[in-house]
Order: C-alpha cells, then structure tokens, then sequence
C-alpha cells in the first residue's frame, strides 16, 4: 500500500528530499508523473490508468505536505522501509489503507517509473 501524510504534519520538509521516487510534495504545489521519474508523455500505469506524465495536477493538498499514491512504492525497490515514514518527527507518515498493494506491484510501479535501474 501506499503511505500517506496525515494532518498531524508540521511542514518540516524532512520527508521530501528523501523520497526516491518523488511522490513527496508541499502542500499547494502541483504534481506530475514526470517529476523525478523516466515517464513521459501519454502513458498507461501498471494498474491500467492512462495518463500523461508531463502534465501538472492540482495539489492533493493545500495545507501540509502530501503523497502522490501512484508514485509511493513504499520505497520497495530502494530501501528497506518507508524513508518517509523514517526521518518523520512526529510519526505522521502511515500506510494509506485505501491504497493497498503487493509487494509485487510495488516493485513493478518501482520499475515502470526508473526502468534504468
Ligand atoms: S514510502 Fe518511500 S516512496 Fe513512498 S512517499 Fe515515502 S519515501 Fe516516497
Ligand atoms: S517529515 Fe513528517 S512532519 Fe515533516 S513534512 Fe514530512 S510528513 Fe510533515
């Protein structure tokens, strides 16, 4: 599954340089696919969604920093355990139960979005 941020953020920033997979963003920036990842253009996820990757979405949060679940593998592929949830100092980085995976499927989004290795 993916992590999420709850609301018991502070802003601190400790997470989002941390993120392998640049799923971390402060709250009121805009998001993409394309952000720290090998996807371009038109593209369909390993779940089957088709999106463009250089686009910018709205932010998924306008108060404190957030996770964008499609590009949150847990860190599978990287480390060991969640970097996130590790540097985090008030432990409000958590799985997100609406957003539950395999280990596989994290590890096939892991490769999808840095197919170099
Ligand atoms: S668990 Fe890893 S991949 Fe997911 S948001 Fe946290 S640092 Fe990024
Ligand atoms: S490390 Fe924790 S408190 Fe700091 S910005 Fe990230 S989620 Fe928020």
């Amino acid at each position: 599954m993916a992590i999420i941020i709850t609301d018991e953020c502070i802003n601190c920033g400790a997470c989002e340089p941390e993120c392998p997979n640049t799923a971390i963003y402060e709250g009121a920036d805009d998001w993409s696919y394309n952000d720290g990842t090998n996807l371009n253009g038109k593209i369909v996820l390993p779940n089957g969604k088709t999106v463009d990757a250089d686009k910018d979405h709205e932010p998924i949060d306008d108060d404190v920093y957030y996770i964008v679940p499609d590009k949150c593998t847990e860190c599978k592929g990287f480390h060991e355990e969640p970097q996130c949830a590790a540097v985090c100092p008030v432990d409000c980085c958590i799985p997100d139960d609406d957003v539950v995976e395999t280990k596989n499927q994290l590890l096939e989004k892991q490769r999808f979005m840095h197919p170099e290795g």
